[in-house]
C-alpha cells in the first residue's frame, strides 16, 4: 500500500514545487455532510489526491469536509471527476482563485478534526442536516429590499469593520463560537422574521443558519458562496451591489476591494483608512488599521512603545519577544488590547 503521508522534508518539497513549471489551479471547497468514519474517508481521499499530485490542506470531520488545495491544471478534469464520484460531493461548488500563482502549497495534508468549523456547540441534538435556505446574489438583493429582513454578518469584527452589506448587523465577538449564542440571544424576539446570514466564503454562515434553526428561528437564509461568490455574481450578471468597502481575506493583500468607499478609520488618528497591517514589532504583530501618514510617523508600528522597541538592538528585542503571548493579537474595539504591552514586559523583566 502507498504511504498515506509524505516522507520527504518540507524544505525539499518546497524546492520541488518552486522548480515545477506546469501550472497549478488553486481551489477551495467545503461541504457539510455526515461522514461516519472520518479516518477511513481521509485515507481513501489521500490515496486518490496524492496520485493526482494535489497539494494543500484539507480537514475532514464527522460533519463534512473543508479544503484549500492546488491541482496541476492538466489534472483538473480528472480531479473533478474523482471528487464528484464521492457520494455527497457530486456537484460541490469549487471556488477557483483567480489571481493566484498556485505556489501556496507544496505538500498534501489531510487532517481529521473534531469539526470543520469550531463552534463550541455541546448539545448532542444539534445537527448540520437541517440548514437554512441558500440564496444567490439576486435573491439576496431582493430579500434584503424588504426592510423587515434582518441581515447578519457572521464574520469577526475586524472583517466587518472594513466592509459589509447595507444594514448588516455586526455580532461583536472575536470568535465564531462566541458569536453563535450571541446572535441567537440578540435576535431572541425576532424568531418569525426573515434572517439572512453571510460570511466570507459561506462555511461559517451555513453553520450559523443551522444553529439558528436549532434555536427556534423559522425563516433562516444564508448567502451561498459568501461575499466572494456574491462579488463574482454581481459582476457577471450586472446586478446592483449592496456590499460596501473591502472583503477581508487572509492572504497577502488582507482584503479585496469591492467598492471604492472607505468605511473604516485609522486606529491611530481616526482618519478614513481601511488597510489592515501587522505591527512591524514582531513581539507585537498586532493586526490593526493604519493610514499612510501614521505608517510613516510610527514606522509601521501600532504605538510609540512598539516603535521604541524596533529601534532597540536585536538582542534586547529577543528578550522582549520571549515574554509575550501572541495568541490572539487583533485590535479590538471593546478591549483595545488583548495582550501585554511590550513596555509592561520590559518593566516586568527588569524588575
Ligand atoms: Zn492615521
Ligand atoms: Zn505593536
Amino acid at each position: 500500500m502507498a504511504p498515506l503521508h509524505n516522507r520527504i522534508s518540507q524544505k525539499e518539497l518546497k524546492e520541488r514545487l518552486l522548480k515545477e513549471t506546469d501550472p497549478r489551479t488553486t481551489i477551495s471547497f467545503y461541504r457539510y455532510f455526515p461522514i461516519p468514519d472520518p479516518a477511513a474517508f481521509r485515507d481513501e481521499l489521500y490515496k486518490n489526491l496524492d496520485t493526482l499530485k494535489v497539494f494543500g490542506r484539507i480537514y475532514v470531520a464527522h460533519e463534512g469536509i473543508n479544503a484549500q488545495i492546488s491541482v496541476p491544471s492538466a489534472n483538473f478534469d480528472q480531479f473533478r471527476t474523482y471528487l464528484y464520484s464521492i457520494t455527497h460531493l457530486d456537484g460541490v461548488r469549487l471556488n477557483i482563485a483567480v489571481d493566484d500563482d498556485g505556489k501556496s502549497f507544496w505538500v498534501l495534508k489531510i487532517k481529521v478534526r473534531d469539526k470543520i468549523v469550531a463552534d463550541g456547540i455541546t448539545d448532542p441534538s444539534f445537527s448540520m442536516e437541517k440548514k437554512g435556505h441558500y440564496v444567490n446574489a439576486e435573491q439576496f438583493n431582493s430579500l434584503t429590499n424588504d426592510p423587515d429582513t434582518i441581515v447578519v454578518d457572521m464574520r469577526n469584527h475586524y472583517e466587518y469593520e472594513v466592509g459589509h452589506f447595507e444594514n448588516a448587523i455586526e455580532v461583536p465577538s472575536d470568535t465564531f463560537r462566541d458569536q453563535l449564542p450571541m446572535v441567537a440571544n440578540m435576535l431572541e424576539d425576532k424568531k418569525k422574521k426573515n434572517i439572512i446570514m453571510y460570511c466570507t466564503g459561506g462555511i461559517r454562515c451555513e453553520k450559523a443558519s443551522a444553529y439558528m434553526l436549532h434555536r427556534g428561528f423559522e425563516n433562516v437564509f444564508h448567502l451561498e458562496g459568501g461575499i466572494i461568490n456574491y462579488a463574482n455574481q454581481i459582476k457577471e450578471d450586472n446586478l446592483s451591489n449592496k456590499f460596501h468597502g473591502k472583503n477581508f481575506v487572509f492572504d497577502n493583500r488582507l482584503g479585496e476591494r469591492i467598492t471604492d468607499e472607505v468605511i473604516a478609520k485609522c486606529h491611530q488618528c481616526g482618519k478614513p483608512a481601511d488597510t489592515h497591517v501587522n505591527c512591524v514589532n514582531s513581539a507585537c504583530h498586532l493586526l490593526f488599521i493604519q493610514c499612510e501618514e501614521c505608517k510613516n510617523k510610527y514606522d509601521g508600528c501600532c504605538s510609540k512603545e512598539c516603535q521604541d522597541v524596533i529601534h532597540l538592538p536585536e538582542e534586547q528585542q529577543k528578550v522582549i519577544r520571549k515574554g509575550i503571548d501572541k495568541g490572539r493579537n487583533i485590535f479590538n474595539k471593546s478591549k483595545a488590547r488583548l495582550r501585554p504591552r511590550p513596555q509592561d514586559v520590559i518593566k516586568r523583566d527588569s524588575a
